[in-house]
């Protein structure tokens, strides 16, 4: 996948597209792997990094969600769950199965969530991940050795899936070009174009690397623009209402020995009522989340204060080592794209929803928003279903339930650390084998091999320094300060294979610095070096 190739196929397609789908997050892929793979002359377009903004700042968890079943929302559980075994089958070199403990404090808690459990495993038909039961005290203390043991009797084990949300959308964007459509980072759609009578028939779209613009025809064009969806609506009518009602999630991460083995905790209510998590992920633990209302979108959302206090507070309460910030080795925070119908009453908040809503205004716009990452597929299916009707084009059946997403492999586990590279773990390999020195690390706090920085370069679309260690790597997101230090051996291995010189590392090195200042806690505790 290479963006040259990419622009050029832009550059010499004649007559209009089937479709074009404006943003390269998880929703947006998944549309344009589905019209793709139906033979639909498909055009995807990011005007950032593919999952630059909500993609790339999940919890990471491929699941039912236990909340929708607290809440009593069945069909969302199901579906969800339904479209869990197809992800893991689909692209098993990025979804694992990881085991969840849902520690018990009070007496009434092991039967009530052992019940619940049950209920998820039911729903979960021949595509469990594997059976929950209760744990004892002792084997509670067996799956969590640093669970804080005061008060503790015992725990339930169920089974979900976990997954790197940004290398999944790196790979759906390959997966989009190997079915024969179009997909392009950095370039942005600022205007819709309409024919005489009104209805949408192209889009204006700026390379963002060289300003150049494009007039593009396309049948159809849909918006899948997530928390930006409302902008992309207001393009087509200026007095479209917002339907967004962001919601803020933070993350933090820590070093793996706050919760050494392989399960992970989950507290299914917090005192603000939410689930919390504290997953093991690329051998760091990742603790969230937070749900804080936020006034409107922001593609480089920052934590707050008060949100971080939350988080290690609460990581405090359940582990015997209390966090402290200066062991916070990177804090994220991710907007939700929670949406109203567009065609709900003002000021109508009720249709707030976790499901997806598809909507079609008069003059033709497909919106695609809400939902989450695990139904991706299932919010496509949908989309192309009915933007092939509006289009008149042939109608053909999806075929994306069996589709290998790029990187599919039947034993990825057999490429070690390079597991996650699936099919392509080869082709990392061959570098270090041709470049011995390819093979080394940057710094032993991360594991990013400097071959990862070429292959990403190479095939994986990236552009930028925050391209390689936020989303090919997901180096900023382990260690930022480690990130930090090695922005500019980074820029200078991409600066040769791009073609850039000592001005562009620079730029690079200065804006990676800002960005992961972001990421970091108090300014003196970004001096503080991480052990691991
Ligand atoms: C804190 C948090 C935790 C979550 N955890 C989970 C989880 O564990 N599991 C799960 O299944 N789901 C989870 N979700 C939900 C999931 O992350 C989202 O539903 C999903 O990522 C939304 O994807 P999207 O493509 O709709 O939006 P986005 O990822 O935001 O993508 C929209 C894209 O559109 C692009 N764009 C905007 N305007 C333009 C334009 N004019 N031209 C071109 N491109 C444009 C943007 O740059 C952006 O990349 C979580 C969400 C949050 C916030």
């Amino acid at each position: 996948m290479q963006r040259d190739t990419g622009i050029r196929a832009l550059e010499d397609h004649d007559g209009a597209f089937d479709f074009i789908v404006i943003g390269g997050g998880a929703t947006g892929l998944g549309v344009a792997i589905e019209a793709a793979s139906r033979g639909y002359d498909t055009l995807l377009l990011e005007m950032h990094d593919f999952a630059k903004a909500t993609s790339s700042r999940s919890t990471k968890l491929v699941h039912g969600g236990v909340r929708y079943l607290q809440q009593g929302n069945i069909s969302l559980v199901l579906e969800a769950l339904k479209e869990r075994g197809l992800l893991q089958e689909n692209a098993p070199h990025l979804v694992t199965n990881l085991a969840f403990v849902v520690p018990n404090y009070d007496w009434w808690e092991g039967p009530f969530y052992g019940i619940g459990m049950k209920v998820y495993d039911m729903l979960a038909g021949r595509q469990n991940f594997g059976r929950s039961k209760h744990l004892t005290r002792e084997e509670t203390l067996k799956h969590l050795p640093t669970i804080e043991p005061k008060g503790l009797r015992g725990g339930v084990i169920y089974y979900d899936g976990q997954f790197d949300d940004a290398r999944l959308a790196v790979n759906m964007a390959q997966t989009v070009v190997e079915q024969g459509g179009i997909a392009l980072n950095y370039v942005k759609v600022t205007d819709l174009i309409k024919s005489d009578d009104g209805v949408i028939n192209g889009v204006v779209a700026v390379d963002q690397e060289n300003g150049k613009e494009y007039r593009l025809d396309s049948k159809v064009v849909i918006n899948a623009t997530g928390i930006f969806t409302d902008s992309i609506r207001r393009m087509d009518d200026p007095e479209a209402r917002d339907t967004l009602r962001p919601s803020q999630g933070v993350h933090i991460v820590l070093d793996k020995s706050f919760l050494p083995g392989d399960s992970a905790i989950m507290v299914p209510k917090t005192d603000d009522g939410r689930v919390l998590f504290a997953i093991p992920w690329l051998n760091r633990i990742v603790v969230g989340t937070t749900d804080t209302e936020i006034d409107g979108p922001s593609m480089e959302p920052v934590p707050m204060q008060e949100e971080l206090d939350f988080l290690i507070e609460h990581a405090g309460r359940y582990l015997v080592k209390d966090p402290t910030p200066d062991d916070v080795l990177s804090a994220f925070a991710g907007v939700r794209p929670l949406v109203t119908r567009p065609d709900a009453p003002a000021g109508d908040t009720s249709e707030i929803s976790r499901e997806h809503v598809l909507h079609i205004s008069n003059n033709g716009l497909v919106t695609i928003s809400g939902g989450k990452w695990t139904t991706y597929r299932k919010m496509a299916e949908d989309t192309i279903d009915q933007a092939a009707t509006l289009a008149d084009v042939e109608e053909r059946p999806s075929v994306t339930k069996h589709l290998h997403i790029h990187g599919w492999h039947e034993h990825p586990e057999q490429f070690g650390d390079l597991s996650q590279y699936g099919s392509d773990a080869p082709g990392v390999k061959g570098l270090m084998r041709d470049r011995p020195e390819l093979a080394e690390t940057f710094d032993d706090r991360l594991p990013i091999r400097k071959a990862m920085v070429i292959w990403g370069t190479r095939h994986e679309m990236a552009r930028q320094v925050e391209d390689i260690l936020a989303r090919r790597s997901r180096s900023l997101l382990l260690n930022a300060r480690a990130a930090l230090d090695i922005a500019p051996e980074v820029a200078k291995l991409m600066a040769q294979e791009l073609g850039e010189g000592d001005d562009w590392v620079e730029e690079q090195v200065q804006a990676f610095t800002e960005l992961a200042q972001n990421y970091m806690l108090a300014p003196e505790s970004t001096k503080v070096q991480s052990t691991t």
